[in-house]
């Protein structure tokens, strides 16, 4: 059985990255597209390059094929924290994987940094995981009684365990298709095996993963995989098309090869990517994120706009949804807060105290452009309330007349297993009040929270392929305890 704490305590959110180029050097792109990804992960990150087929002047013989190495530097703090310029040129390789992490319960140390970096049978496995296994415990103890030795408390090991087991029976496709039969959750992969580059993206779409173009500086075609699209922007490449749910991608050399291992009825793409996650110019999915927000904020204003004198968002997160909204109900959108670009999200910091010091020093109200006023605060979700009832008192201060508090998502009401980092439902505002009492804890006038039509709609995806779990509480997934609506999958040939 699972144990049903240990699939609560890990919770992960990541941005994971991997590039084939044709010559030079991976490292510095890999860098530029993790500051691209960033906001997926302030607490670490790492790079793991190796040299591709048939980049190795004919040293790639299979003996040397099976003992590259892989060099790999991974650290806590900003991408650019952890890396300079002597530490990028140090890291020799055409293609490569990076990865920024964000966790939060207790593990921020190194060892759980990524790429993880394994040896196996016939060499070297570098790995980077966007997602959250729900079977970890029970597979991690399979595997410890098997004899394997964990050196960090990540799902993303026992992933490296377990292809590492396959491949010794079987070439690479077939070991993730193994792989992918045993993990259950989400998981976006990109891998280093040896000399190649491998992307996976897990069987229900549940976390992004996007293909793109780049070329080299001699103007040869290259490959990026990413979390989201802005790292192909970032790089001056062509977004080509999203990674399918359960496709690997595998490049060698300049090809690039595409194999469906399993196909399901129904997607469970996460809808907190469109909500809060992504970044406002990612393209999930087909959809613009920017475009699902302006949706988002128009459509609030039509299900429950107040007479008010102004919108004003709660930046950053409640922008695209109060220009959106703004525009609907013909009011001045205007500033209520000017935020300090500074300061880290607010989640990472574990205590409940560092978090209120960090809303201090995040925000600051613009007194001139609240006082006397009726606002409309608009942000994206309230997830424990502390921040939001912090918000609006300080906007009282300063002298705000009324604060009517607009909400671009349902109430979130049940916990994340599935990689986003909400609390459990004692901690979360909406799981066990009415809109009542979450006005009153709030200490707001009035609070209106999108429906979940309203939401369906914006988005663009059926109801049938999005992960709803937080605001449902129905997942795409098994979870012990939770209600699960079961996804068809079946595995086709290649
Ligand atoms: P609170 O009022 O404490 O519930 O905080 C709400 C704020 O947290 C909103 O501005 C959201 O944009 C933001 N938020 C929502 N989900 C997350 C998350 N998983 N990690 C960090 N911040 C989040």
């Amino acid at each position: 059985m699972i144990n049903y704490r240990e699939v609560l305590t890990k919770k992960e959110e990541c941005g994971i990255v991997g590039i084939a180029l044709a010559r030079g050097n991976a490292a510095l792109p890999i860098f530029y597209a993790l500051y691209a990804l960033q906001h997926r992960g302030q607490e670490s990150a790492g790079i793991a390059v190796s040299v591709s087929a048939g980049e190795d002047n004919g040293k790639g013989s299979e003996t040397s094929k099976y003992t590259r190495n892989i060099p790999l530097i991974k650290g806590m703090g900003f991408v650019y924290e952890v890396f300079d310029h002597p530490r990028l040129e140090s890291l020799k390789g055409n293609i490569g994987i990076g990865h920024v992490r964000y966790s939060t319960t207790g593990a921020s140390a190194v060892e759980n940094a990524e790429p993880l970096l394994v040896n196996y049978q016939r060499g070297k496995i570098a790995i980077a995981h966007n997602g959250n296994l729900v079977n970890t415990a029970e597979l991690r103890r399979e595997l410890e009684r098997d004899g394997r030795v964990f050196h960090s408390d990540t799902d993303t090991e026992v992933i490296a365990h377990l292809l590492a087991k396959e491949l010794v029976r079987h070439d690479p496709i077939e070991a993730v298709k193994e792989l992918m039969k045993r993990v259950i959750g989400s998981y976006s992969l990109v891998i280093l095996l040896n000399n190649i580059l491998i992307a996976v993206r897990d069987p229900l779409g549940i976390k992004p993963l996007c293909l793109g173009e780049i070329r080299d500086e001699n103007g040869k075609r290259g490959y990026i995989i990413a979390s989201e699209s802005p790292a192909i922007d970032m790089l001056g490449g062509v977004l080509m098309r999203d990674v399918r749910p359960g496709e690997i991608l595998i490049v060698k050399g300049e090809d690039l090869e595409s194999h469906q291992l399993y196909r399901g009825k129904n997607t469970a793409h996460c809808v907190f990517e469109y909500i809060y996650f992504a970044r406002a110019d990612s393209v999930l999915d087909g959809q613009l994120v920017y475009d699902v927000r302006m949706k988002i904020g128009k459509r609030l204003a039509e299900e429950c706009g107040v007479e008010a004198d102004i919108v004003s968002p709660v930046p950053d997160s409640g922008i695209t949804f109060a220009i959106g909204y703004a525009k609907r109900a013909g009011l001045d959108y205007m500033e209520g807060f000017i935020k300090n670009r500074y300061v880290g999200r607010t989640f990472i910091m574990p205590e409940k105290a560092s978090r209120d010091t960090a809303v201090r020093l995040k925000l600051n109200v613009v007194q001139a452009n609240v006082e006397g006023k009726r606002i409309v605060l608009v942000d994206d979700s309230i997830v424990r309330g502390t921040t939001s009832r912090r918000i609006v008192d300080n906007l009282r201060k300063k002298g705000a007349k009324e604060v009517h508090m607009r909400i671009g998502s349902p109430p979130i009401i049940a916990p994340c297993y599935l990689g986003i980092n909400t609390p459990t439902r004692d901690e979360l505002l909406a799981s066990n009040r009415n809109l009542d009492e979450i006005c009153a804890f709030l200490h707001a006038d009035s609070i209106g929270y999108l429906s979940m039509k309203g939401l369906i709609d914006s988005v663009g995806i059926a109801a049938s392929n999005l992960c709803l779990g937080c605001l449902t509480e129905k997942y795409p997934v098994e979870i012990p305890g939770e209600v699960c609506i079961a996804r068809q999958l079946k595995l086709t040939q290649f």
